[in-house]
């Protein structure tokens, strides 16, 4: 187009001002706040000139654009005011799903964030002396007694706790030091494992030396990387071994009188499989405590239960590591522990201790909402009470639920639809626990496989996300993948009656 027709085009626009006398735009304005209005107009405006720089408008449509006007600026006013951080159904399957914000909360851990949030609490208040308290103890009272309960007094490294002689302020042991030195199990909770992770080199090795495998150095995505971390805490790495094997004896050849501590990662997302070797938890525990070094131990995911009883033989538990003889387990809170975003550190008290003075501690802590949903979460397992716990309810549902469910909704989406666009068809499939669990630890699943006549797999997963709440799929060759084991069963009926109106059109 010539520029001269090109600027005729631009100065039929009407200006911001103009727009803002507009009457329906005025009852806009006096609605919503008058800067997000004019902040519309000015974006709508902006779109239509660089139509009109790339020709792609002509005189008449740009006329009926115009004419439009008000209604695209309402629609980009209701888009800018509305949230952006929105609820999804997640029909991937993968149980913890970083991107998804991984762990789903109970209602009852809503429900007791709600009693803390909307007023005041006892977060640092301890109401028998009505002196300042410390936020620690709530979650550190509920692990004290997960630990007995599973652990038992008998790990190396954990003396006895007082635990007949429980505290006025709850019914369980708040900290029990015993007369070694050496006090017992404590648990502190900082904003996420990363964290945990940061706080426990720092506070332990910062300016000394940590021996890692070269096996174990990873990068857990989200650019978490043990060497960066590692230098960020102002701690050495010293590697040791190789990629596939690490010996003993490599631990033990490269401790210097600069050594601060052993540090195990768990390899999360990827697996070495075929000539490989690393000595045990039980052998590492043993060198460090010969060698007078504290073992510490990135346990990623840390569950809280048993994923044997699941059928995952892969991942071991919080307690197996504290029961092997690790001084210090960092875990996420909201991987296989089920509950909010955090990262907990447990272990040997003395050595929490200088994590909890070190400044670091107080730049990383949680707010009381996180020690709420961490609370009634930690709760739920002193309970036995696995079935409160979202994912651990979707981890435990087996693959004969999830055909029946899945046959439900194909005849509620048959019984709707009129037209057969749409293909829907069972097929066996894996559900994956995901939040970096072993890369085996998968669940056996019943997938629902959609193709479309006139959308491709990937047209139709875009179609999905477009619905009200967006709907979240997988593609595996060609076709979409839906795994109801991460879909809630009140999302159902939504699931299938965006599926039947996909079948109309
Ligand atoms: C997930 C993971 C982390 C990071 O945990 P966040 O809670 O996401 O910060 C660190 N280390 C390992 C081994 C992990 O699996």
């Amino acid at each position: 187009m010539p520029a001269q027709s090109r600027s005729a085009l631009f100065q039929k626009l009407p200006s911001t001002d103009e727009l803002l006398q507009n009457p329906d735009l005025r009852a806009l304005a006096a609605r919503d706040a008058h800067t997000s209005v004019a902040d519309a107009i000015r974006a709508v405006l902006a779109r239509l000139r660089q139509e009109i720089a790339n020709d792609r408008l002509d005189e008449k449509s740009l006329d009926i654009a115009l004419a439009n006007l008000p209604t695209a600026i309402e629609r980009q006013l209701r888009q800018s005011l509305s949230y952006s951080l929105r609820p999804v159904i997640n029909a991937t399957g993968v149980i913890l799903h970083t991107n998804l914000g991984r762990a789903p909360l109970s209602t009852a851990a809503l429900d007791h964030i709600r009693q803390t949030a909307l007023g005041y609490s006892n977060l640092e208040f301890n109401l028998e002396t009505g002196e300042r308290g410390q936020r620690d103890i709530h979650i550190d009272r509920l692990f004290q007694k997960l630990f007995e309960d599973h652990v038992g007094t008998t790990a190396p490294g954990y003396p006895a706790q007082q635990s007949a002689n429980p505290v006025a302020t709850g019914v369980f042991p708040v900290q029990a030091d015993d007369s070694s030195g050496r006090s017992g199990i404590s648990t502190i909770v900082v904003n996420n494992n990363a964290a945990a992770v940061l706080l426990s080199l720092n506070s332990l090795a910062e300016g000394g030396e940590v021996i890692v495998s070269r096996g174990e150095l990873v990068e857990i995505g989200g650019s978490f990387r043990i060497p960066d971390v590692m230098s960020k805490s102002q701690a050495a790495l010293r590697e040791v071994g190789t990629t596939n094997r690490t010996r003993l004896a490599d631990y033990e050849r490269a401790i210097t009188d600069r050594t601060r501590l052993l540090l195990r990662v768990h390899r999360s997302n990827f697996a070495i499989t075929g000539f490989t070797e690393q000595p045990t938890l039980a052998e590492l525990a043993a060198l460090a405590r010969r060698r007078n070094l504290p073992l510490v131990e990135d346990l990623g995911s840390g569950a809280l239960f048993d994923l044997r009883s699941i059928g995952i033989a892969a991942e071991s538990s919080v307690f197996d590591s504290l029961r092997a003889g690790v001084d210090l387990v960092t875990y996420s809170g909201d991987k296989l522990l089920g509950g909010p975003q955090a990262g907990l550190i447990t272990g040997r008290g003395d050595l929490v201790a200088r994590l909890r003075s070190n400044s670091l501690f107080r730049a990383l802590r949680v707010d009381k909402l996180t020690y709420a949903a961490l609370e009634i979460t930690l709760l739920a397992y002193v309970k036995g009470d696995h079935a409160s716990i979202p994912i651990l309810r979707m981890m435990h549902v087996s693959k004969d639920e999830i055909v029946t469910r899945a046959q439900a909704l194909i005849s509620q989406v048959g019984s709707a639809a009129n037209s057969r666009n749409l293909k829907l068809e069972l097929k066996d499939g894996e559900s994956v626990i995901g939040g970096g669990a072993a890369p085996t630890a998968v669940l056996p699943t019943c997938l629902i496989a959609l193709t479309h006549a006139g959308l491709s797999a990937d047209q139709l997963c875009a179609r999905l996300r477009r619905s009200d709440p967006p709907i979240i799929a997988r593609v595996e060759e060609g076709r979409v993948l839906l795994d109801l084991r991460t879909v809630f069963p009140a999302q159902e009926a939504k699931l299938a009656s965006e599926l039947a109106s996909l079948s109309e059109n």
